[in-house]
């Protein structure tokens, strides 16, 4: 029997634990990975959190390949390569090339070989994400149009996918579009099929809706086996994979018993500059410590001594405090360009799980909200987690999770920048572990 119905492997840590959501209220028991341990644990479903978006190309496709053989080692059937659901992307890649590499290996893995490297789509119409004739949108706007288009480390100015796919793979991409997914899952296996004949090895599925993923999971799960080497997309894909394979599942696994986790000290830690975030950051009326990235480069200890101020206010009451970098655009393009992009996001990134993981090893912090995918991993790895089970749901893409890898048991909500209602900072608690 095979270990895993599905196993993942997820480009950044809060999209990882973002599919972990979707997989559990899918019928999955699952947990994410932040490395690859000696021992597969059990569940339903695996999801490995890498750091491969914004990586160097060679970094993100063997990290990725290295995921891809420990699953299938492991015992998978299928293999989910998820990105975001804007499609975020360097210049350089990586959506196409990590595709290529983790196709790759399970093309060595299948003794009959795929017609095709890879098939999905970014949408997840939960939170808004829909393609048409190959073009995303987020909400009613072209994903160009968004403001993804800012974003401080992959702005996306082109919603053409098939052309932003194209330019991350040296294999052709084709598009089934709308009409063929609407039909049926039999029409849409004979369009996937077309778009394979005519030379297309990545092959991008139109949806609007979640019945299009129900449909196109269908198309790819129930269709000749190994017909497409590798799914790939973003959690409303995912999920909808979730959802067809809970229900053929023979015997659930067992939800593992969570470790309690006690105290009442809580952070938010953001360093996302998404919209959203600022709209968060903007609805907070607790406590705010900012941090910019040139006051790290500045001389003193910037971050010693937001630590003190921290420390007196978790003292002093139990509201939850703010510490964060997240900025209106134009403040971070200024910080750019006095320090470059990468050493800005990179300084922060150090900074922001430096105060994360003083938190919890010596300020008593238990609960922690964290803003930004980014972001994110640079917290878990301060912090040390290797895994993760979620706790709670708290909306589409968000879950509370739980860790015992710390000193002691934290909740922790890794949140993409542009996840979560206005209220999130405030109300996220209410669902807490
Ligand atoms: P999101 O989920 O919104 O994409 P991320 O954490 O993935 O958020 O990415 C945001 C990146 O922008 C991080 O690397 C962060 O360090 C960087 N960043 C945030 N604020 C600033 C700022 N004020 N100046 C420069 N870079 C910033």
């Amino acid at each position: 029997m095979s270990n895993y119905a599905l196993g993942a492997v997820a480009d950044d840590l809060s999209g990882a634990c973002d599919l972990a959501a979707g997989l559990t209220e899918a019928g999955l028991a699952t947990v994410v990975l932040l490395g690859l341990p000696d021992e597969a644990p059990r569940a339903d479903a695996a999801v490995v959190a890498q750091k491969t978006r914004t990586a160097p190309v060679a970094v993100a496709v063997s990290d990725s390949a290295d995921a891809v053989r420990w699953l299938l080692d492991a015992g998978s059937d299928w293999i989910y390569q998820k990105y975001c659901s804007t499609f975020d992307s360097t210049a350089d890649g990586n959506i196409g090339r990590v595709a290529d590499a983790m196709a790759a290996v399970i093309e060595e893995h299948s003794p009959s070989g795929c017609f095709l490297s890879s098939v999905g789509t970014p949408a997840t119409p939960a939170v808004g994400r829909t393609q048409y004739q190959g073009y995303l949108f987020v909400g009613d706007r072209l994903l160009s149009e968004s403001s993804m288009r800012d974003h401080p480390l992959t702005p996306m100015r082109d919603s053409d996918l098939v052309r932003v796919l194209g330019d991350q793979t040296d294999v052709p991409v084709g598009l089934v579009p709308w009409p063929s997914v609407r039909m049926g899952t039999e029409d849409l296996v004979t369009a996937i099929d077309v778009a394979a004949g005519h030379g297309a090895r990545h092959v991008l599925v139109d949806a609007i809706t979640d019945d299009d993923l129900d449909r196109i999971a269908a198309a790819l799960v129930d269709g000749e086996r190994r017909r497409t080497c590798l799914i790939s997309g973003a959690a409303g894909l995912g999920t909808a994979l979730g959802r067809l394979l809970a229900a053929r599942l023979d015997e659930r696994s067992a939800e593992p018993a969570l470790p309690a986790v006690v105290g009442d000290r809580r952070l938010i830690v953001a360093g996302s500059a998404s919209e959203r975030t600022r709209e968060q950051e903007a609805a907070f009326s607790g406590l705010v410590l900012r941090l910019d990235p040139r006051d790290l480069v500045a001389g003193g200890d910037a971050v010693g001594v937001l630590l003190g101020t921290l420390g007196e206010a978790l003292e002093a009451s139990a509201d939850p405090v703010l510490v964060t970098a997240t900025t209106d655009p134009a403040d971070v393009r200024a910080a750019q360009t006095e320090l470059g992009a990468e050493r800005a996001a990179a300084l922060l990134e150090t900074a922001l799980g430096t105060v994360a993981a003083r938190a919890v090893d010596t300020l008593g912090v238990t609960r922690i909200l964290v803003a930004g995918g980014e972001t994110s991993g640079a917290v878990a790895r301060a912090l040390g987690l290797r895994s993760l089970h979620v706790a709670s749901v708290v909306g589409p893409g968000l879950a509370w999770m739980v860790s015992d890898d710390t000193r002691h048991p934290i909740g922790v909500l890794f949140k993409p920048g542009n996840f979560g209602n206005a209220d999130l900072y405030t109300r996220a608690w209410e669902s807490e572990p």
